[in-house]
């Protein structure tokens, strides 16, 4: 439940969300509903649900489950190679983007109002730099669904990230040139810690170069697993967000081999076991979140 008193005492109103996989290692229906409700009880504002392939889910039962829980969603996913709308392959651009627009149905039925990921190309590693071409394809692909996206309401985030798993945008500045590419007021840049900490210079000078162009953050460790056991530099990304007034969803993302679906463990190379129960881990990533938007309060 969104505590307004909590959310007014400790960030500039940040809403706080988990990544539904940390709930479980198969997704469907009822892995959707036992997040949702593991979401709720743990005290996230906002879970954000997988759309990989949005026809798993059924939108109906999502939707109310979400509406009696006090949990917002978002939604995010990433594209496979055979449906890359940064493809010059026109089978393969257009299957990447009639999924895009299945997906922002999907979550626009289900009562989400964002889709963040890597949709503006593949989600895997690529074996070459992408051409002016792909870039072009890219940006044409993101500015018909934004379209169609706002009608719908629905935001689209550009996930940054690192090398392995897009050659197209991998930091906050290719996302910036993205952006201004598409062009379009429903599409905002989403920062992940776990990426940053892979491929930009620090964790601030993203934040400010994004200022109000970012929308939407993921919160994950340099190993994807509890938050202050890894080098990411997460205080100095939370004042940042405090620097530029980021007044958005922060949402923990983490994966562990012991926990996370077959397909994804191969695309992300989620090869350890960082852990094995989810709710401590879910409950240790709230109250570190909350004691960082504290720390980064500014000075009454
Ligand atoms: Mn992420």
């Amino acid at each position: 439940m969104v505590d307004k008193e909590r959310a007014d005492d400790l960030g500039p109103g940040n809403l706080i969300g988990v990544h539904a996989l940390v709930w479980g290692r198969s997704w469907g229906t009822v892995e959707a509903l036992n997040a949702i409700e593991a979401s709720a009880r743990v005290g996230f504002d906002v879970v954000e649900l997988p759309m990989f392939d949005p026809d798993v889910l059924d939108v109906a039962s999502v939707r109310t489950c979400l509406d009696g829980s006090g949990c917002k969603a978002t939604c995010s996913l990433g594209l496979p190679f055979d449906a890359d709308v940064s493809s010059t392959d026109f089978g393969v651009a257009r299957r990447g983007e009639a999924l895009l627009r299945r997906v922002v149905e999907a979550a626009a039925a289900i009562g989400a109002d964002f889709v963040g990921g890597v949709f503006y190309s593949a989600l895997g590693k690529y074996s070459a730099r992408p051409s002016a071409r792909n870039w072009e394809q890219a940006v044409g692909a993101l500015r018909r669904l934004s379209d169609f996206a706002a009608s719908y309401g629905v935001t689209l985030g550009l996930e940054v990230v690192n090398r392995y798993e897009s050659n197209l945008v991998n930091t906050a500045g290719d996302a910036l040139r993205m952006l201004d590419g598409v062009a379009r007021p429903n599409v905002v840049i989403h920062l992940d810690s776990y990426h940053m900490n892979i491929e930009e210079r620090d964790m601030v000078q993203p934040v400010l170069a994004c200022g109000a162009r970012l929308g939407y953050v993921h919160v994950g460790e340099s190993n994807r697993g509890y938050l202050g056991a890894g080098s990411a530099d997460l205080l100095s990304l939370f004042g940042a967000l405090r620097q530029v007034d980021y007044r958005g969803t922060i949402t923990f993302e983490s994966f562990s081999a012991a926990s996370a679906p077959p397909d994804l463990i191969g695309t992300l190379a989620i090869w350890r076991d960082l852990w094995d129960e989810a709710e401590p881990l879910a409950q240790h990533a709230l109250a570190t979140i909350r004691s960082f938007l504290q720390v980064a309060k500014p000075a009454a």
